[in-house]
């Protein structure tokens, strides 16, 4: 069997054409324009292009970009005064606080002090409650990407086997949720997990999150699975240079699978599209209006 190729980049560009169709007709008929705050501490080079992408791509859809650059030696009450302005600034609908932050700042105190309703990293213990206990949350963006992805592919997911490798609260813990949510019989496996390959070869739906280049390899799946690859990493050619691989071994796997996500252009593209979905989706909560179809878990 050779897979179908999931191509994230292509769904992501319809994600963010439905989300500037919402965001015209927001402006056009209501007046309001969805706003974006991207707050960066310090000068890592990773966090740098995130958030240049970000707010790139914020604007392209429409929508408000407001970029807050802190120095590393930011203080956390300065952080958080910012943040208590952002949470009551009726123009910013989106918090969002790149992650990592520098080792003085408390990560946890950080998120928690961004109001629950502009959280569209959905990183908030109150979302994280909300998603665990199947209530309307603001979602995390990669879990929300993927779960858009696997629900475009087969329609209902229910009944069917998933195996989430990672237990991140980022990325594999939300996604179990979500795959609850949609009745997936659900296995979150870990680097604790007892034989490995023998578990993922249970799974109709295979997510991958574990940060470990190109560890699933294709005697793992079972045929005709579906294979989310949620790994970006970047390794070394042999030819010299470097290029950026998953955490599945896509030729093996692709060869078994039903359908993967390659990387780069899989999952990668979806974080992006579905944090401005989920800007959108605050905006119009925090105005009482029609959420858009499709662009929420
Ligand atoms: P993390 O390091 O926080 O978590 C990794 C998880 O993998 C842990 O829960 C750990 O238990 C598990 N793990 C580690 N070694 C294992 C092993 N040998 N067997 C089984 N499980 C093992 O990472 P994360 O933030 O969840 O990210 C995971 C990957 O996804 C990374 O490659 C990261 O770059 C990528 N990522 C991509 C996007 C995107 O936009 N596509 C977003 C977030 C993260």
């Amino acid at each position: 069997m050779t897979a179908t190729v999931i191509d994230g980049k292509a769904f992501a560009a319809t994600v963010r054409g439905k989300v500037a169709e919402h965001v015209a007709q927001l402006k056009e008929v209501h007046g309001i324009t969805p706003g974006l705050a991207v707050v960066l501490v310090g000068e890592d080079p990773a966090s740098q292009v995130y958030v240049r992408s970000k707010g790139k791509q914020t604007v392209e859809v429409g929508m408000n970009s407001y970029e807050h650059k802190l120095s590393a030696d930011t203080s956390e009450a300065d952080l958080l005064a910012l943040i208590d302005q952002l949470n009551n600034d009726p123009a910013v609908h989106g918090i969002l606080v790149q992650l990592p932050l520098p080792k003085h700042l408390n990560e946890d105190l950080v998120i928690n002090s961004i109001s629950p309703a502009k959280d569209v990293d959905g990183f908030h213990i109150s979302n994280v409650g909300l998603l665990g206990t199947g209530q309307k949350a603001m979602v995390p963006c990669t879990p929300l990407g993927c779960l858009m992805l696997l629900r475009d592919y087969h329609g209902s997911l229910s009944g069917m086997n998933a195996v989430v490798i990672g237990r991140s609260n980022i990325v594999g813990k939300p996604m179990a949720q979500l795959l609850l949510g949609d009745s997936c019989t659900v296995t979150i496996a870990h680097s604790r997990t007892k034989d490995l390959p023998e578990v993922v070869r249970r799974a109709d739906i295979v997510v991958a999150a574990v940060g470990r280049p190109e560890m699933v390899v294709g005697d793992w799946i079972k045929e005709g699975a579906t294979v989310i690859d949620v790994g970006i990493n970047r390794i070394e050619k042999p030819e010299g240079g470097t290029r950026l691989v998953g955490d599945v071994h896509y030729e093996s796997a692709a060869a078994v699978a039903g359908a993967i996500t390659p990387v780069p252009g899989g999952v990668g593209p979806m974080t992006i599209a579905c944090l401005l979905a989920n800007t959108l989706t605050a905006c119009c909560r925090a105005n009482a209006l029609p959420e858009p179809d499709g662009l929420t878990a």
